[in-house]
């Protein structure tokens, strides 16, 4: 103890107006409690920091030697200790920093707002404290760096009784003594205390000292200037960060002083199929503390996507998520964020067009998820997102509205982009759409559906359809379209006889069309709108009412094709005796109906005699009884003639709806037909 020592032993209440404090420390004040290690080696980089800052002006009056912060523990005694040589503390400032400021005003803070308690700590400079909450005594023993100063040591056990004396350190600098309580004893273990420092203190701009080996880097690439860095400076930080990811896309590096300060680099990492694997890379940082890695609720969702660090002095540490959501700083973080992730899209797309394009496929699923879920980001977006067609050309959205304008555009006035989201699956239908004169594009995403709904409330009378939602000569209506040329009956008897060969999962509706002898003569589509609303539901995107429904296609019968003449003229040859009877037995029944019909056209249900209902009523069960022969005969021809299975279940199988036994039954037709 040195001569001018006269601190003499003193103890004393922490300032505090409640005695409740430890307590609401220990249990409430943060949900992690392993976050006291790294309040106590910030604590200590600071005292560094601000020892740099005094040798910088010239009022240090000694060396300032190698600053660093050392940490050890001593697993028996349950203790560790966080030492560093920065400007330290004399007895005032114990006195004020530690017994006042801390508590005289938090005091009656708290027992206001003991609910909300996460919330506000933080802004009180608690970090100190939180070692009470694994502690039963800490200890501080500290010299400043004002050489007269006499060295303190200040003990707590974790009730607002305090004891500070003098006491015979000699170097300049702050010892922290934890003594652990019996259930954190297992922080003392140099693995616990190792993956800590690794986890919170990897970047501090101060040497931390484990073991005698640092386990920091102090100078991390995103506090360096970009003008110094080599793209394989950012390649080998990302490796560093992420070792097992694949390597991204391209990054950005963030250095904003203006109105707040942030930097950091962010990386685009490669999306394909699904979004929720790679979430939660972006690290959060404040002065190179680690914050948290789960950024969730504090940038907007999209970003959750990105990798990378974001260190900013104006992200509050220590508060709960909610407040950070609703933090000023916070919120204007995000949206630069944004705007700077915007902006080196649009770069891209003026300047390294190619480039974007070669990356897009692993891009765009970020791009459109943005775009769905950020309007300020929609709005830039309009200019880079890529249209991508079948034959591998990209477009800018005005490039590809000029290009297809002139030929599909239908009658009413509408630009119809035709679009495709699996090629091989779809093949088929794409040849015909092209052998239109139409362009094909390829979204392919999982937000495919919600993305074309979303430019079509964009975009004034554009709508997006599937190439398999109709046949070619219908997906872009130019004129009057022609009538099937088959006579009604003919209609509704081949439709009852390929609606007995339809799968039983699923709803099939007959319709006819004069397509081209050379096209199919059995197709199957589903409708724009029918399809997309259930794949909506699918996602997630309400619409459940659709995702209740069964799915629904239609069966297109191809009225010019040999093999359906070939099956009208079988039906002709095999049904036509039993079905002119039935047709026969039926013209007496239905005309008395429509004499009926005639006569009580004018009349209210009630001034029909009750006679007369139940005359109509007989007649309209005969016309039914002899509707359900017609059918019956339709269903035994089917049965009878191949050709109708046969067609049907190779459009089935062109659009991968055929399976099972379905499939099995088909070869063996398929075997025996050849
Ligand atoms: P904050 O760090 O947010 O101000 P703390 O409760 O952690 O709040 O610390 C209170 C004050 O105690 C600090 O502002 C600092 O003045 C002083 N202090 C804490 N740890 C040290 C240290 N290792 N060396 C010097 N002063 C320290």
């Amino acid at each position: 103890m040195s001569e001018q020592n006269n601190t003499q032993k003193v103890s004393g209440a922490i300032g505090v107006t409640t005695s409740n404090i430890f307590p609401i420390i220990k249990k409430f004040l943060y949900s992690d409690h392993e976050i006291f290690l790294r309040e106590l080696v910030a604590n200590a980089v600071d005292a560094t920091q601000k020892l740099k800052a005094l040798a910088a002006s010239g009022e240090l009056a000694e060396e300032m030697g190698n600053p660093t912060v050392r940490i050890t523990s001593d697993t028996l005694a349950g203790t560790i200790t966080v030492s560093d040589n920065g400007i330290g503390m004399t007895q005032e400032e114990v006195e004020k920093y530690i017994n006042q400021i801390a508590f005289s005003s938090a005091g009656e803070f708290l027992e206001k707002y003991k609910d909300q308690i996460n919330n506000i700590i933080g802004h009180f400079g608690l970090g100190f404290y939180s070692s009470f909450m694994v502690a039963s005594k800490v200890e501080i023993i500290t010299k400043s760096y004002r050489k007269e100063a006499p060295a303190v040591k200040w003990s707590c056990e974790g009730d607002p009784e305090y004891t500070m004396e003098p006491t015979d350190k000699e170097e300049r600098g702050t010892q922290i003594i934890v003594y652990l309580d019996d259930e954190s004893k297992p922080f003392a273990e140099p693995s616990k205390i190792r993956e800590l420092l690794l986890k919170y203190c990897r970047f501090l701009p101060v040497e931390i000292l484990f073991e005698d080996k640092a386990i920091n880097d102090t100078q991390p690439l995103w506090a360096r200037k970009p003008s110094e860095l080599k793209e394989e400076d950012y390649l080998h930080f990302y490796r560093a960060l992420y070792p097992m990811q694949e390597e991204p896309l391209f990054h950005i590096h963030l250095n904003v002083d203006y109105p707040f300060n942030l930097t950091g680099i962010l990386y685009f990492p490669k999306i394909k199929e699904r979004l929720d694997i790679s979430r939660n890379k972006i690290q959060l940082y404040c002065n190179q503390v680690f914050v948290t890695d789960s950024v969730e609720h504090i940038v907007p969702d999209f970003l959750t996507l990105l990798h990378g660090v974001i260190d900013s002095p104006d992200i509050p540490l220590n508060v709960s998520r909610s407040y950070l959501q609703s933090d000023s700083n916070v919120k204007k973080i995000s949206s630069h964020i944004t705007k700077k992730v915007a902006d080196r899209l649009e770069e891209l797309f003026k300047n390294e067009r190619k480039n974007l394009e070669e990356k897009w496929d692993n891009l765009k699923l970020f791009i459109e998820y943005g775009m769905l879920s950020d309007e300020k980001f929609y709005e830039r977006a309009e200019k880079f997102y890529l249209f991508k067609d079948t034959d591998g050309g990209y477009f800018s959205f005005e490039e590809y509205k000029k290009a297809v304008e002139p030929e599909q555009t239908n009658k009413e006035k509408q630009l119809i982009y035709l679009y495709t989201n699996n090629v091989q699956e779809q093949y088929a239908a794409i040849e015909s759409a092209k052998n239109m004169g139409y362009s094909v594009l390829i979204l392919d995403t999982p937000l495919t559906a919600h993305f074309v709904n979303h430019l079509e409330s964009k975009w004034k009378d554009t709508r997006f359809t599937r190439v398999d939602a109709d046949v070619a000569t219908k997906l872009i209506v130019r004129d009057e379209l022609e009538k099937p040329s088959l006579s009604d009956a003919e209609q509704q008897e081949l439709r009852m006889a390929f609606e007995a060969v339809v799968p039983k999962e699923g709803q099939y509706y007959v319709t006819f069309e004069n397509l081209r002898p050379d096209d199919q003569p059995v197709l199957i589509t589903r409708s724009e709108f029918m399809r997309r609303y259930r794949e909506m539901s699918a996602m997630g995107g309400g619409m459940n009412f659709y995702g209740s429904l069964p799915e629904s296609f239609s069966l297109v019968v191809n009225c010019n094709h040999p093999l359906v003449k070939q099956i009208l003229e079988q039906k002709e040859t095999d049904c036509l005796e039993q079905l002119n009877a039935i047709a026969q037995e039926r013209i007496a029944p239905q005309s008395a109906l429509d004499q009926l019909h005639k006569e009580n056209e004018k009349k209210k249900a009630d001034e029909i005699p009750q006679e007369q209902k139940e005359q109509e009523e007989q007649l309209q069960d005969t016309i039914l009884e002899l509707d359900n022969r017609r059918r019956k005969v339709m269903e035994e021809f089917a049965g009878t003639c191949p050709l109708v299975g046969q067609v049907t279940d190779l459009a089935l199988l062109a659009n991968n709806l055929l399976q099972g036994e379905a499939l099995s039954k088909f070869i063996k037709r398929s075997v025996s037909l050849l």
